[in-house]
């Protein structure tokens, strides 16, 4: 075996949180190898999670003219012997050009990568194997472990990657099943439920809880089953979940808690991640993982072993892409001392790409409810607004969720064509603690899907005033005129 290596910080996981934290510290003059078991960079974000999921997506929605249908009248359906592989070639090329991006960002910043399975040997130094070559030694003052999580193995029954399969398998099968049991009624197993339902297969969502995506503002919960159901054709067994589940001739029988029983080309069991640090030799240097194998943190993103750090997935909540990026630039900051990005913002926008989207960002009526906060809403249905019109795009709304006396925004809640970019323009006002006036005196181009925060907060202000009608001793700017 050769010599130790030395380098300023050791980074573990090319995914998302590996490569930017790796990029940060390599900005700011250090010298950052970074350690990569896959054979290509890019985490779940690029290979089997994110970017696959609404490549798909997006495939789905052009080639089978959902997106057009009620546009044009149109009723296009996917060929029966099409497979996921074809419309996996565009998601093919987007991953490729992602790989090539990571490639030059990772050159440009004269960071050293290694690739293999990394594994702590004792605090500052790790191993990494890789079959065929010999392991390699290195050593730093500084380690950021991003290795992300792993689907959550269900219990009760096996995942074989055939018939029953998780997020990682489903997007390798060789035929578009033509019927689906998703079992979850997060975010995951709503996305995958509305693309294989557009694509034309038959899909049964099965929901432990009565809601899906039970943290959603309600009426955006509501108005995703009524979309899922009514347009998508999805049948949603909520407060259930799968008592038994047996695989017979390459088909799953399931026996649900309340007795329903259901049989499916494939299972898709989307039912929460787990940390992926068991493999890293954590117990052994007393990094403290929780029972889930998420990595417990402080709020510079230190472990229980100072000198390491953690980001992304591998610590839990949020497990969204843009969060694991800026943990870990910010975990970097810290381990350096470097005055630069000290926290995570917290205001996160949150998007769902089901089939309407769905965005929130800030607070919701029930988050403000549960703290007591008092609130008001403003809100405006796509069908409104003249872009959404031309766009066949009218089914949602956008909800404006804000203080009643100062009007400052609280949180948006958007559902519909578009929503998880117009998320931004609600993010941003609430950064720089706007209030609705900001919407009321913009001038958005027209016709624009934009334009409904307009409307939603002209609204705002007629609610205002009917509750200034009932309460006269309430102080507010919506007794001025409000047009509309
Ligand atoms: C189906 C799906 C859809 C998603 N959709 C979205 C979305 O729309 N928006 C969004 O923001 N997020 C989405 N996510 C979540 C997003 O993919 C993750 O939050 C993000 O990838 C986390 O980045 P990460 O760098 O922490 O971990 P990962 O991306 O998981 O990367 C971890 C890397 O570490 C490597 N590794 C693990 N162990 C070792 C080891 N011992 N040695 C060396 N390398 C190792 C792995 O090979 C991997 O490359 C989705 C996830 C899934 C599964």
């Amino acid at each position: 075996m050769s010599a130790p290596e030395q380098f300023d910080l050791i980074v573990i996981g090319a995914g998302p949180a590996g490569e930017k934290g790796a990029a940060q510290a390599a900005y700011f003059g250090k010298r950052v190898c970074l350690i990569e078991r896959a054979p290509r960079p890019g985490g779940a974000a690029v290979n089997t999670g994110t970017i696959p999921s609404k490549t798909l997506r997006e495939s789905a929605l052009h080639f089978t003219g959902l997106r057009q249908r009620g546009l044009h009248a149109i009723d296009v359906r996917v060929r029966p012997d099409i497979t996921i592989s074809d419309f996996m070639r565009r998601e093919r090329s987007v991953i490729e050009t992602e790989w090539d991006i990571i490639a030059q960002n990772i050159e440009r910043h004269g960071i050293t990568t290694i690739q293999g399975a990394a594994r702590f040997l004792d605090p500052h130094s790790v191993e990494v194997t890789r079959y065929g070559t010999e392991p390699r030694i290195v050593t730093a003052p500084h380690f950021l472990i991003a290795t992300g999580s792993v689907p959550l193995a269900p219990s009760g029954y096996a995942v074989d990657g055939q018939v029953v399969v998780d997020s990682d398998s489903l997007l390798i099968l060789q035929h578009i099943p033509s019927s689906m049991i998703v079992v979850g009624g997060g975010v995951l197993g709503c996305e995958f439920a509305c693309m294989f339902a557009a694509l034309g297969t038959r899909v049964t969502l099965v929901n432990a809880r009565s809601r899906l995506i039970s943290h959603l503002d309600h009426e955006a919960s509501d108005a995703l089953r009524q979309a899922m159901t009514a347009r998508l054709d999805i049948t949603v067994h909520g407060n259930s979940e799968i008592g038994e589940l047996l695989v017979t001739d390459g088909r799953a029988h399931v026996t649900l808690t309340d007795g329903i029983t259901l049989d499916a080309d494939v299972v898709l069991v989307c039912t929460g991640r787990a940390g992926n640090a068991s493999s890293l030799g954590l117990e052994m240097i007393g990094v403290e993982v929780d029972d889930r194998g998420f990595i417990r943190v402080d709020e510079r993103f230190r472990t229980s072993v100072p000198h390491i750090s953690a980001a992304g997935d591998a610590i839990g909540y949020p497990a969204l892409a843009s969060a694991a990026i800026e943990q870990a630039r910010v975990a970097i900051c810290h381990a350096f001392e470097l005055q630069y990005k000290r926290r995570v913002s917290d205001i996160l926008p949150y998007a769902v790409w089901t089939i309407p989207e769905v965005a929130v960002v800030g607070q919701t009526e029930e988050s403000l409810a549960a703290r007591g906060i008092p609130y008001e809403t403003g809100r405006t249905s796509f069908r409104l607004n003249p872009r959404g019109q031309i766009l066949g795009a009218t089914e949602g709304f956008l909800k404006l969720v804000f203080h009643p006396e100062d009007q400052r925004l609280f949180g948006v809640t958007i559902v519909g064509e578009g929503a998880c970019e117009l998320i931004h323009v609600g993010m941003t006002v609430l950064a720089y603690g706007g209030t609705l006036d900001y919407f009321i005196q913009a001038a958005f181009t027209f016709p624009s899907l934009t334009d409904a925060y307009k409307y939603a907060a002209y609204d705002g202000l007629q609610r205002l005033q009917r509750r200034v009608a009932k309460l006269p001793g309430l102080p507010s700017i919506a007794r001025e005129v409000v047009g509309d």
